[in-house]
């Protein structure tokens, strides 16, 4: 039976979960180093919303999921399978001669999905992502992506010198205020988000033409396919081409709960906590992209990627030599022989 026919009994030397920017960069490493890789994903990378990426060198203008078409192809060039589906588990697995006190065998993560199958793997990648939760006005949802924006790096050029707004969540949201004002100099910023703005903040924003409006959003207008004004509570309308806003970044981690992983406390919330590699404080687990870096854009997610999958192969790489050396000295041990006899035997019949 192939891999692919039966995933419930096949041990595989890596999964990956989640098949966007990061789970590709990861699979590809780890399939280019021979290793025999899965990648489980539920197919809603977070910039499905946007028609096209930019600031992806070699990629601008691609529309998302053209990228991932594209990944998936290389990969499975190198051997990588993918399997459609949600993973809602994961759990820390002791193979049986390890419970027995066997020496040498090795342990392994089994990941459980939606429909009740699970797979095993000696090694595993994170890279699932966050869900995007979004302020709830009205016509918000409806324009994220194309006029509702959240990252001027992405998409900050296409509407550059047009009439701007940013829509604060919290006082992150002077960041993102300020940033804003190197597009256009035709910037309205709605404060409520912000909390009370003092008098030296609003100097500041004041004194490079920003204007600044207190009274909470109630709508953001549109055409149809277009943003067209900000409506406040108070009833007053701005003209407006496009608006800037964040989310609150929501990590999909839910699922690894069981293996109680070390998290850290970030200025955007609460993410797991992982190694310049991404290793988490698991030591068959990798984390990569956004479930750990919010920040990350498509390249950095790809950068961590690529670096996690290289990680999670070099860990099996000792691994492999370690059990090879324990294999090697139990035989010398049955044979009656000394382990330094026995590798200059080994040596010799080579
Ligand atoms: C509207 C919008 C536009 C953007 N535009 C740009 C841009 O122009 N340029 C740019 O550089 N960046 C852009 N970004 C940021 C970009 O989306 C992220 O940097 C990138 O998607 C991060 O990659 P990732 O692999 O970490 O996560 P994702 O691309 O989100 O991939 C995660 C994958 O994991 C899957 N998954 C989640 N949970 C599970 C589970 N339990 N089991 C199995 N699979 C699971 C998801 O379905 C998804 O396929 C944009 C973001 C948004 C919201």
């Amino acid at each position: 039976m192939t891999n692919s026919q039966d995933h419930t009994r096949t041990l595989w030397d890596a999964v990956v979960i989640g098949g966007g920017a990061a789970g590709l960069s990861a699979a590809q490493a780890l399939g280019r180093s021979l290793r025999r890789t899965l990648v489980i994903d539920s197919g809603q990378p977070r910039n499905r919303f946007a028609a096209h990426m930019h600031n992806v060198l070699g990629h601008d203008g691609t529309p998302p999921a053209e990228l991932v078409a594209r990944g998936r192809a290389e990969a499975t060039a190198y051997g990588v399978e993918f399997r459609e589906g949600s993973v809602r588990a994961v759990r820390d697995e002791a193979a049986a001669e390890d419970a027995s006190g066997g020496a040498g065998s090795p342990r392994t993560v089994r990941i459980e999905l939606d429909g009740g199958e699970a797979v095993e793997a000696r090694a595993l990648v994170v890279a699932t992502g966050l869900r995007d939760a979004l302020p709830p006005i009205p016509g918000l949802a409806e324009h994220w992506g194309s006029g509702v924006l959240h990252c001027p790096y992405c998409h900050g050029w296409e509407v550059r010198g047009q009439r701007l707004a940013v829509l604060t969540t919290s006082p992150l949201g002077l960041h993102q205020a300020k940033l804003l004002r190197q597009w256009s100099d035709d910037l309205v910023v709605f404060s409520a988000g912000l909390g009370g703005l003092d008098a030296d903040t609003e100097r500041t924003l004041v004194s490079r033409g920003v204007v600044i409006e207190p009274d909470p959003v109630a709508e953001i207008v549109g055409d149809g396919s277009r943003v067209t004004a900000m409506r406040t509570e108070g009833g007053r309308e701005f003209a407006v081409d496009a608006v800037f806003t964040a989310s609150r970044m929501v990590p999909h981690d839910a699922f690894l709960g069981a293996l109680e992983l070390r998290r850290a406390d970030t200025p955007f919330g609460d993410f797991l906590d992982v190694d310049g590699t991404g290793r988490t404080s698991h030591p068959r687990v990798w984390a990569a992209g956004n479930v750990v870096a919010p920040a990350a854009t498509v390249p950095a997610a790809m950068g961590a990627g690529a670096l996690a999958g290289a990680a999670a192969n070099f860990a099996l790489v000792e691994e492999d030599f370690a059990l090879a050396a324990d294999d090697f000295a139990l035989a010398a041990q049955d044979r009656g022989l000394e382990p330094e006899r026995a590798q200059r035997v080994a040596g010799a019949s080579s």
